[in-house]
C-alpha cells in the first residue's frame, strides 16, 4: 500500500469546534487511480490536505509509502513533500510572471538543480504534455486546458510517487476536461498513483475507485470504469 490511513480525525478549532473527519480508514494501493467525491463540506480538500502532508490530523495514523506521516516540522513536512508527492490545483498556481517553462522547473529550483539542467527537463515534460511549442508562454497567453498542462508537467517533474489533485477540471470545460483526463489517465498508466477530488461524474467515472465522503465518513466505495 502507498497510502494507509486508520480512523483519522480531524477536527477545525478556528471558532465552534468542526470535527470534519470522523474516523476515515482508506487504503490506496500503489499505481491505483482513485477518485473522492462528496458535498461540498464533506471535508474532501481536507482529507487530500492530510495526505498532502499540507495539513496535520488529531488522532489516528497515515503512513505513507510506510512511513508513519506524524510529529514533522514544517521543514520536514516540506523536504518530504518535495520528494514524494505532485499537486495539481483546480485555480492551476502557475506563476504568473514566469513562462511555461519556468514554471514547470520551479520544483527542480527547491532541489538545487542547476538552471540549465531544470530547463532542459521542464521542456521534456512540456513536450510530454503537448505543449513544446509553447515553453516561452507566459501564463496569461494560454487557455485553461493548456494552463492544467503546464501544472500537470510541474507536478510530474519531480517524479513523485504520488499525485494529488483537487478539483483539477472544475476550472475546464467539458471538451477540455476529457482531454486533461486523457492525460492524467495515461501518467497513470505509467505507474504513477493518482488521487483526484472531483464534483463531476465523469471524472470518477474515469477513475478505478470513487471513495464517497458524507459527513466525514467514507459512505461507500465504488468501482470506476477505468477509463476516460
Ligand atoms: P470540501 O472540500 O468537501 O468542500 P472541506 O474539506 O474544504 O470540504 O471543508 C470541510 C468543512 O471544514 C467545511 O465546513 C469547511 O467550511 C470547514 N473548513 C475547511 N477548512 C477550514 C479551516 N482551515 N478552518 C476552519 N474550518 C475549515
Ligand atoms: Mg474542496
Amino acid at each position: 500500500m502507498i497510502i494507509e490511513l486508520r480512523d483519522i480525525n480531524k477536527t477545525y478549532y478556528n471558532g465552534a469546534p468542526l470535527h470534519v473527519l470522523k474516523g476515515i480508514n482508506l487504503d490506496i494501493e500503489r499505481g491505483e487511480m482513485v477518485s473522492i467525491m462528496g458535498a461540498s463540506g464533506s471535508g474532501k480538500s481536507t482529507l487530500l490536505n492530510i495526505l498532502g502532508v499540507l495539513d496535520t490530523y488529531d488522532t489516528g495514523t497515515y503512513k505513507l509509502d510506510g512511513q508513519l506521516i506524524q510529529h514533522l516540522s514544517e521543514s520536514q513536512a516540506a523536504e518530504l513533500r518535495n520528494r514524494t508527492i505532485g499537486f495539481i490545483f483546480q485555480s492551476f498556481n502557475l506563476i504568473s510572471f514566469k513562462n511555461a517553462v519556468e514554471n514547470v522547473a520551479l520544483p527542480l529550483y527547491y532541489q538545487g538543480i542547476s538552471r540549465k539542467k531544470r530547463n532542459a527537463m521542464a521542456l521534456e515534460y512540456l513536450d510530454r504534455v503537448g505543449l513544446k511549442d509553447w515553453a516561452e508562454h507566459m501564463p496569461n497567453e494560454m487557455s485553461g486546458g493548456q494552463k492544467q498542462r503546464v501544472a500537470i508537467a510541474r507536478a510530474l517533474i519531480a517524479k513523485p510517487r504520488i499525485v494529488l489533485a483537487d478539483e483539477p477540471t472544475g476550472a475546464l470545460d467539458s471538451k477540455t476536461t476529457v482531454e486533461v483526463m486523457e492525460l492524467l489517465r495515461e501518467v497513470n498508466r505509467e505507474g504513477m498513483t493518482m488521487i483526484i477530488v472531483t464534483h463531476e461524474q465523469s471524472v470518477a467515472d474515469a477513475t478505478d475507485r470513487i471513495i464517497r465522503l458524507k459527513d466525514g465518513l467514507i459512505d461507500k466505495i465504488e468501482k470506476g470504469n477505468g477509463h476516460v
